[in-house]
C-alpha cells in the first residue's frame, strides 16, 4: 500500500475499495480519520474453551474436528464442532439456505475463529449462528462496531487494523502539558487502545482522551466566538422614561382587557425585576450585550423586551425585534401599536408577505431613521435592510433560529446589543454549551395565575365526549384551538387531512359558530385576518396547523385540542399547551390520540397530563430523544460531536470549558510556543467556521 494519511479516503485501504466504500460512507465514514474515531460500541474478549461461561460473548480460535448436517422439521442443521486443545465446542447454524452453505464450508482440521454468545445445547457449550472469521484477527481483545447492513463486524476491524499499522506518523493534537496533567494516552497510542487494547481498562483512558479532546476544541471555538464578541458597544443611559410610560399605561389596560387577578394591580414578577435589572446593566454598561433571557412559556418574557427596548428608544437608538413566523411578529406588533404610538414611538412590521412596494417604503424609513422599532421576522436579515442607528437587537423564541442566523445578524451591527429569548428550558450543563456564546438570565418564576390548566389525553373513539367539552366552553363565550400535525415529509396529505376535517367541523359539529382555518401555506395577509378576528372573538373555534406553536397568546382562548398528538414532540406539545392558561379561568387542553401507538409516544403523552413544569419536560425530553438533536448542526449550528456525549458527562464538558476559556484567556491569539498544536489542529479542525467568528 502506499503512503496514507488521516485525510485519505477509505476506499483505498486494503479490502475496502469502491463497493465497501459506500457502505461506510453511509455511516458517515468517509477518510481514515473517520474510521479511527468509529468508537467501539463495545469489547469481546478472545477466550480458551474451557474459560467461557454461559451467556457471555466470546471469541474463540479453534480447528474443526467434525462437520455433520442434520436434516429437522425446522429445516437443515449444519453443526461444527471446534477444539482449541483446552476443551470442545459447537457451532450451529439453522436454515441453512444454499448462499449460506456455499459460504459455510469446514474443512477438517482447518483453523477458525468464531465469535458468539455461549449457550448450552445437546452438544455441550454451543454458539449459535456465530460469525465465522477465518483469516483471524490477532487481537486479545476486540472492538465490537455499531454495523450497517451488508457490512461486517471483521470489515470493519480489518479496515481499521490495516489503517492503523499503514500510517507511517499520527500527528500529535493535545499539547503535552495537557496530556501530562491528565495522563491522556499519546494519540497514536490512544487510537490503538481504542479499537485493540491490550488490556481492557486501556480503552476507558483512550476513550476519556478523545472525549476530552472534543469537548475541549468544541469549547474554544466558543471560548473565541464569544471573545470576539465582547466589543465596546453603546452605554444606554440610565432608566427609561418610555418604559415607565409604557408600563403605566399597559398595566392599568390589562386590568380591563382580561382582569386576571380581579381587580389587583399588575405587577413583575420578582424573577421579571431580577432579570430585567440584569439587562439595564449591561445595556447601561459599555460593553455590547450578548444575553440569553430564558423562560418557561407564559412566564412573560414579552414584557422583559419591551420595557427593554424601550430604554434603547430612550437613547435614541433603533430597535429591531425579530420573530420566528409571521403570525408571531404580528402579535408582537400588534401589541405594540396599541401603545408605542401613544408614547411617541414610531413602530414598523417588516416580513415577507407584505407588497414590494410597501417593503421598499419601509426599508427606507428605517435607512432614514423615521422609525425607532422594527418588528419583523427574518426579513430583517435581508442584504438591503440599513438601519440608520440600530443599538438593540431582540430575537424570540431563539430555538427556531440557529446560531449562523444569529451570528450573521450580529454581523450586521456589530456593536448592538442583543437580547435573544427562548422557552426552551435546557438544562444548564447543556445551554453553557449551545448558547456558549451567551450570558443567560432565567425567569424562573411564573405570573401568579388563578386558572389552572387541565391536561387530558383521550383516544379517537371518545371524540364526540371532547366536542361537547368544547361546546361547554364555547357557551361559556370562550374560545377553542383545534390542532392538526403537519409532518414534513408528508405534508400535502396532512394539510389534505386538516382540510377535510376542518369542513366537517364546520358543517356538522360546530355548525352554530363561526370556524376557521389557518395553516403555514396561506398567504401572510390571509393569516394576519384569520389571527386577528380569533383574537376579537370573532372567530370561536380556530383549527390550525402548528404555526400556532410559537407565543401565540389569546387570553379568552381556553381549550386547546390536539389531534394525532402521538406525532407531536413533547417540547412541541408543551409550546402548543403553552397558549392557554393566560386568564382566570380553567382551561383544557385535551390531546386526543389513537390506540395504536409507541410505547415512547404513550410515555410522551403520559409526562404531559402530569407535567407542567418546562424545565422537568426539557429533561424528559432530553432523555427521550437523546443529546444529538441538541447538537445536529440544523438546530445549535455547532459543529457535531462523533465521540462525546455531554449530558451524560458533564464532568468533562465543564473540565474542557474551563481549559479553553482559561487558555483564550491568557493566550487569545494562541501565540505561545506550548499552544502550537492547539493553534494548528484548531485551525485545520474549524477552518470552515472561523468566518462566523469574524463575523461575530
Ligand atoms: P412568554 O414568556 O411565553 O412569551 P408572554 O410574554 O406572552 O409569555 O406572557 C404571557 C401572558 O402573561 C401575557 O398575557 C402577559 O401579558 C401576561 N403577564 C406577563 N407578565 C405578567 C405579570 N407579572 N403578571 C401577570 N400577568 C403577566
Ligand atoms: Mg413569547
Amino acid at each position: 500500500m502506499s503512503f496514507i494519511s488521516l485525510d485519505t479516503d477509505v476506499q483505498y485501504l486494503k479490502g475496502v475499495g469502491p463497493w465497501r466504500k459506500k457502505l461506510f460512507n453511509k455511516m458517515e465514514i468517509y477518510t481514515i480519520e473517520d474510521l479511527l474515531f468509529l468508537v467501539p460500541r463495545r469489547y469481546i474478549m478472545k477466550k480458551r474453551i474451557k474459560d467461557l461461561k454461559l451467556d457471555e460473548e466470546a471469541k474463540v480460535n479453534g480447528r474443526v474436528i467434525g462437520v455433520s448436517t442434520r436434516r429437522t422439521f425446522k429445516g437443515n442443521i449444519l453443526e461444527v464442532i471446534i477444539s482449541d486443545g483446552t476443551g470442545n465446542l459447537a457451532l450451529a447454524f439453522y436454515n441453512l439456505t444454499p448462499a449460506l452453505k456455499r459460504r459455510l464450508k469446514f474443512e477438517w482440521g482447518e483453523e477458525v475463529g468464531a465469535e458468539g454468545k455461549v449457550t448450552l445445547t445437546k452438544n455441550g457449550l454451543s454458539f449459535i449462528h456465530p460469525s465465522i472469521d477465518r483469516q483471524g484477527i490477532d487481537s486479545k481483545i476486540l472492538p465490537v462496531y455499531p454495523l450497517t447492513e451488508y457490512l461486517h463486524q471483521n470489515d470493519i476491524r480489518k479496515a481499521v487494523k490495516n489503517a492503523i499499522s499503514n500510517l507511517e506518523s499520527i500527528e500529535e493534537t493535545l499539547p503535552s502539558y495537557i496530556i501530562e496533567q491528565e495522563k491522556f494516552p499519546a494519540k497514536r497510542e490512544g487510537i490503538e487502545n481504542l479499537h485493540f487494547p491490550q488490556e481492557f481498562h486501556y480503552t476507558i483512558k483512550a476513550k476519556q482522551r478523545f472525549e476530552f479532546e472534543e469537548l475541549f476544541y468544541l469549547e474554544l471555538l466558543i471560548a473565541l466566538q464569544k471573545r470576539r464578541a465582547r466589543k465596546k458597544g453603546i452605554g444606554f443611559k440610565k432608566g427609561s422614561s418610555l418604559a415607565r410610560k409604557f408600563f403605566d399605561a399597559f398595566t392599568k389596560d390589562f386590568q380591563v382587557r382580561d382582569n386576571p387577578l380581579q381587580g389587583e394591580p399588575f405587577e413583575l414578577t420578582k424573577a421579571q425585576i431580577r432579570v430585567l435589572t440584569e439587562i439595564y446593566r449591561d445595556m447601561e454598561s459599555s460593553y455590547t450585550m450578548h444575553r440569553l433571557l430564558q423562560g418557561d412559556v407564559g412566564s412573560g418574557k414579552t414584557i422583559v423586551a419591551v420595557l427593554s427596548m424601550l430604554k434603547a428608544v430612550d437613547s435614541n437608538y433603533q430597535v429591531a425585534f425579530m420573530a420566528p413566523t409571521e403570525i408571531l411578529a404580528e402579535q408582537h406588533y400588534l401589541l405594540l401599536k396599541g401603545y408605542l404610538p401613544k408614547i411617541g414611538v414610531r413602530l414598523k412590521l417588516l416580513i415577507g408577505s407584505l407588497k414590494p412596494n410597501e417593503k421598499r417604503e419601509i426599508k427606507k424609513e428605517i435607512e432614514n431613521g423615521e422609525c425607532d422599532v422594527i418588528v419583523g421576522t427574518h426579513a430583517l436579515l435581508e442584504e438591503d435592510v440599513k438601519f440608520k442607528n440600530l443599538g438593540f437587537i431582540i430575537i424570540d423564541e431563539q430555538h427556531k433560529f440557529g446560531v449562523m442566523q444569529r451570528l450573521r445578524l450580529r454581523g450586521k451591527s456589530p456593536n448592538c446589543d442583543f437580547l435573544i429569548m427562548t422557552a426552551t428550558p435546557i438544562p444548564r450543563s447543556l445551554s453553557l454549551t449551545i448558547y456558549g456564546d451567551l450570558d443567560v438570565s432565567v425567569i424562573d418564576e411564573m405570573p401568579p395565575q388563578t386558572g389552572k390548566i387541565i391536561t387530558k389525553w383521550i383516544g379517537e373513539r371518545d371524540i364526540t365526549k371532547v366536542w361537547e367539552l368544547v361546546k361547554d366552553e364555547l357557551n361559556k363565550e370562550r374560545q377553542c384551538y383545534i390542532v392538526y400535525p403537519l409532518i414534513e415529509e408528508s405534508e400535502k396529505l396532512d394539510l389534505k387531512a386538516a382540510e377535510n376535517e376542518y369542513e366537517l367541523l364546520r358543517k356538522s359539529t360546530f355548525k352554530d359558530y363561526k370556524v376557521a382555518l389557518i395553516h403555514g401555506r396561506m398567504k401572510g395577509k390571509e393569516k394576519e385576518k384569520v389571527m386577528s378576528n380569533f383574537r376579537k372573538g370573532k372567530i370561536r373555534v380556530l383549527v390550525a396547523t402548528t404555526v400556532i406553536e410559537v407565543g401565540v397568546d389569546v387570553p379568552n382562548a381556553t381549550c386547546m385540542v390536539i389531534e394525532h398528538s402521538e406525532r407531536f414532540g413533547l417540547a412541541e406539545l408543551h409550546q402548543l399547551r403553552g397558549r392557554l392558561r393566560r386568564g382566570k379561568d380553567q382551561s383544557y387542553c385535551i390531546l386526543v390520540s389513537g390506540y395504536k401507538i409507541s410505547d415512547i409516544a404513550r410515555e410522551r403523552l403520559l409526562v404531559l397530563t402530569k407535567e407542567t413544569d418546562g424545565f422537568k419536560i426539557a429533561e424528559k425530553d432530553l432523555q427521550f430523544r437523546g443529546p444529538g438533536e441538541f447538537f445536529g448542526t440544523k438546530q445549535s449550528g455547532l459543529p457535531e460531536l462523533k465521540i462525546a456525549d455531554p449530558i451524560s458527562n458533564i464532568k468533562a464538558l465543564t473540565k474542557a470549558r474551563n481549559l479553553a476559556f482559561r487558555i483564550i484567556d491568557e493566550d487569545p491569539s494562541l501565540k505561545k510556543d506550548e499552544n502550537k498544536i492547539i493553534k494548528d489542529t484548531f485551525f485545520r479542525k474549524y477552518r470552515d467556521k472561523l468566518s462566523l467568528i469574524s463575523a461575530g
